[in-house]
């Protein structure tokens, strides 16, 4: 795509994200150079995928019930680290001598699917369950699952893969996100319940997933790798989808 008219349209979509507070001011221009490059190198359908995800993810994100629990997740609203964890790995894809749309939509289908599934399990009537030990936890915890997510998770897919096939007709794009998103998503949670970081707030007695917790103490690790965040997570599991993708690419693509 033309580079201004990329540049163009993304700086118009994240001035409306922060418009209506889905991104902080840093998080839109995060998401304009992220944006302006996966337009540039992958043109409509890739573009379609990143606004899509965008606009699906950030909807639904609005519109879903608060979990209740405040474990530190930072909310509806993106900064600069949640669009790199969420973007980057499509950034970096499109980026590719080749393959860069299977890369970018495989990706953003997990990112997709991710988003999707934590928003959709605040429907859930069942309380979420650690993916690795099975037992209760409380909602908005980092590797929990619910069957409601899980199943918002396949239709988030379905958004991102569909735009792109669509943009750019054709359907194998749509399977590719079926079949990289949904599976990224649970090793989203997997990385979530084994290794993230977590973390207890000794002034208030509460558990927290951020190093320092809200009050403004600085919590005690409890299990975990400290250093391993939510949006470090997220970084991991899209990066794998876009690698996922780049395979597809090299073994059936033709695009
Ligand atoms: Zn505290």
């Amino acid at each position: 795509m033309n580079p201004s008219l990329a540049l163009a349209i993304t700086t118009g979509v994240a001035a409306l994200g922060w418009r209506f507070r889905v991104l902080t001011p840093a998080g839109a221009g995060a998401a304009i150079l992220v944006g302006t490059v996966i337009a540039i190198r992958t043109g409509w359908p890739g573009l379609a995928a990143l606004g899509s995800f965008f606009v699906g993810g950030s909807a639904l994100s609005r519109l879903a019930p608060d979990p209740g629990v405040d474990l530190g997740a930072k909310g509806a609203r993106r900064d600069s680290a949640q669009v790199v964890a969420n973007g980057g790995a499509a950034f970096l894809g499109s980026l590719l001598p080749g393959g860069g749309l299977w890369s970018v939509v495989a990706s953003l289908a997990v990112a997709a699917a991710d988003t999707w599934a934590t928003a959709g399990g605040g429907w859930s009537r069942m309380p979420p369950r650690n993916i690795l030990s099975g037992r209760v936890v409380p909602p908005g915890s980092s590797g929990g699952v619910t069957l409601t997510g899980s199943l918002n998770a396949v239709v988030g897919a379905l958004t991102v893969g569909g735009a792109a096939a669509f943009a750019a007709g054709r359907a194998e794009l749509l399977w590719l996100a079926l079949i990289v998103g949904p599976p990224g998503m649970l090793l989203d949670s997997c990385l979530g319940a084994g290794w993230q970081g977590r973390f207890h707030c000794d002034a208030c007695d509460q558990p927290t997933e951020r190093p320092w917790h809200r009050c403004g103490h600085r919590a005690r690790p409890v299990a975990g790798l400290a250093w391993l965040g939510n949006d470090l997570v997220n970084a991991m599991a899209t990066l794998v989808g876009m690698l996922a993708g780049w395979c597809a690419w090299r073994w059936f693509g033709r695009l």
